[in-house]
């Protein structure tokens, strides 16, 4: 006799990593189903090329979230529905407060109120700030330098609390820089606005941009441009389905860092670009943005060691060249 699947609602299913954790999901024999505001979010990712089932809803919406636990059995709840834009967060705080602090809040009392207590969440290596170790730990201090990372904290906090005061179990992921795309060339980062370095210097590549900026050239780095840990984002869904599956087995909750542990400049990934793509892309410097840290680099051995996650496409080469095959695809 076949199992029933169990249910997985996945907030922000129709985003970038949220998407690639709903096809993990379902290759690990899960059921996810996707409520997404698609403000940033694509309707046909979820309809048409995963075909689950979508809720086009806020997480602010509390009747919209009773009405969705009432009327399914939920599992578990992955959580990736969040304006993550650190720039927009330094010019527009209040949206990020509301969206990524007070629409989980909603969706976590909506949680407790229908028993459903188990969470993974989305955190972010911007909680730390500006590290003064590297790689990063999980227990390295928190003072997050823009409003992107001080509302996850702010989440983070809640969910000990709730934790102590409702048995409600949690694991969040700290990520570093996701990045790639599904190397099967299903899905692929597509934000509008694109503001991330990866699909900018792709998207340079194929001509659609003149140039890419590269912020601030006098940061105390080796080449004087930003490091940051890539992580791939089928090994960022894989890691959410490790930390679903310790959870419904009765793990406690906890917080796990997902990078690779290496840092690359902004330099290096345009020069490994252009080795990939085989063009000229054309950069030019520019003045530092406003709420980015020097280096962002993590350790990861507490994912690799306690939920046995081992990434597998760990080099900036694999994950720059499924980025690049599912760019050219999606703009051919
Ligand atoms: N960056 C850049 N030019 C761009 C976009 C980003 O130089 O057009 C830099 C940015 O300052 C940061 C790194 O690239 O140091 C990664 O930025 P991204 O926006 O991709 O991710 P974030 O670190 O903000 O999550």
């Amino acid at each position: 006799m076949s199992q029933v699947k169990q249910t997985v609602l996945v907030t922000g299913g129709a985003g970038y990593i949220g998407s690639h954790a709903v096809l993990a999901l379902q290759r690990a024999g899960y059921n996810p189903i996707v409520l997404d505001n698609l403000v940033y979010g694509h309707r046909e990712i979820v309809e048409k090329i995963l075909q689950v089932e979508l809720i086009a809803g806020d997480t602010n919406d509390r009747a919209l979230l009773d009405q969705l636990f009432a009327t399914h059995q939920i599992a578990a709840v992955m959580h990736f529905a969040a304006y993550a834009y650190v720039g927009e967060s330094v010019t527009a705080p209040d949206k990020y407060y509301r969206n990524n602090f007070t629409g989980t809040l909603t969706l976590l009392e909506a949680m407790q109120a229908a028993s459903v207590k188990k969470f993974v969440f989305s955190s972010t290596c911007a909680t730390y700030g500006v590290p003064h170790t590297i790689p990063i730990p999980e227990d390295h201090d928190q003072n997050p330098i823009n409003p992107y990372g001080a509302s996850k904290l702010m989440v983070e906090r809640v969910l000990s609390d709730f934790d102590v005061a409702y048995d409600f179990k949690s694991v969040w992921f700290r990520y570093f820089n996701a990045a790639g795309a599904d190397p099967g060339g299903l899905l692929g980062e597509d934000h509008n606005p694109e503001t991330h370095l990866i699909p900018l210097v792709l998207l340079t590549a194929l001509g659609r941009r003149e140039s890419i900026s590269i912020y601030g050239t006098d940061y105390p780095t080796p080449d004087g441009t930003c490091i940051r840990d890539y992580i791939h984002v089928s090994d960022l869904a894989s890691a959410h389905v490790l930390g679903l599956q310790y959870l419904l087995e009765g793990g406690k909750s906890d917080v796990f860092n997902l990078g690779n542990g290496k840092g690359f400049s902004v330099t290096e990934v345009i020069e490994t670009a252009k080795a990939i793509t085989g063009k000229e892309i054309k950069a030019v410097k520019c003045d530092r943005r406003a709420g980015d840290p020097p280096a962002l680099v993590g350790s990861s051995d507490k994912a690799r060691k306690i939920l046995g996650w081992c990434p597998e496409y760990s080099n900036l080469s694999d994950i720059l060249s499924h980025a690049w095959q599912w760019h050219q695809q999606r703009h051919q």
